[in-house]
């Protein structure tokens, strides 16, 4: 997580004072759990406690102060984070998923309606054969043959339309679960269908109240 401090409006926390720069300062917290102050080259300097640093670890009750008299609360500046890119880079999986489920659900239903549909039109052609060895010429297995030829397109088709009414059934099931999750981490609002590339390059949450920040670069 990393809080960024400046006078410019892209700032997390944006200190707007005649000695702070732009792009003034940021604070990166650490793997274990303790934060680092780091100077970015800013005119008037960085201060911890007094002392000038380019990179410092920060102490609770540290004084932070920016040129020589804007001061900063620690508890204000970690108010101030907005920096959701691990929560975000979470949900690259469950976009995938989402995509990859539906390319399956929606061809793997369409194999099942084409072999419920095209089986029975088979059948009766070998059944056909096999009466025409058993009849020879029999008018009852005559009749049988073709009532068994006349069905059987009808069971397929109905066996085919009920396969393929699962699909939306299925696909609503995926829809569902995938508005709960592919939502932004901060103010859990629905990403929408919109690709996590897509949005990764957005740098942040569309919604403009939000603007949760989720990409650095
Ligand atoms: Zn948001």
């Amino acid at each position: 997580m990393k809080i960024t401090i400046g006078k410019a409006a892209d700032n997390d926390f944006v200190a707007d004072h005649a000695e702070v720069s732009r792009h003034h300062a940021c604070l990166v917290r650490e793997d274990d759990g303790g934060y680092t102050l780091e100077d970015l080259g800013s005119t008037n300097g960085t201060f911890v406690n007094d002392v000038q640093i380019v990179r410092k670890r920060i102490a609770a009750g540290d004084r932070i102060r920016l040129g020589d008299s804007y001061e900063i609360k620690l508890k204000d500046l970690l108010n101030a984070a907005n920096d959701y890119s691990e929560e975000f880079a979470a949900l690259k999986p469950i976009y995938d998923n989402y995509i990859r489920e539906k390319i399956r659900i929606q061809s793997s239903n369409q194999f099942k309606t084409r072999l419920f549909q095209a089986l029975p039109f088979a059948i009766p052609g070998i059944i056909g054969v096999l009466i025409g060895f058993a009849g020879k010429g029999s008018a009852t297995w005559f009749a049988v043959s073709l009532l068994i030829t006349v069905c059987a397109p009808i069971i397929g088709i109905y066996f085919g339309a009920k396969q393929s009414a699962k699909i939306p059934e299925q696909l609503q099931e995926l829809t569902n679960r995938f508005k709960i999750d592919y939502v932004c981490p901060k103010c859990g609002t629905f990403l929408g269908e919109i690709p996590w590339e897509s949005l990764k390059r957005k740098k942040q949450c569309p919604m403009p109240t939000c603007r949760a920040r989720w990409s650095a670069e």
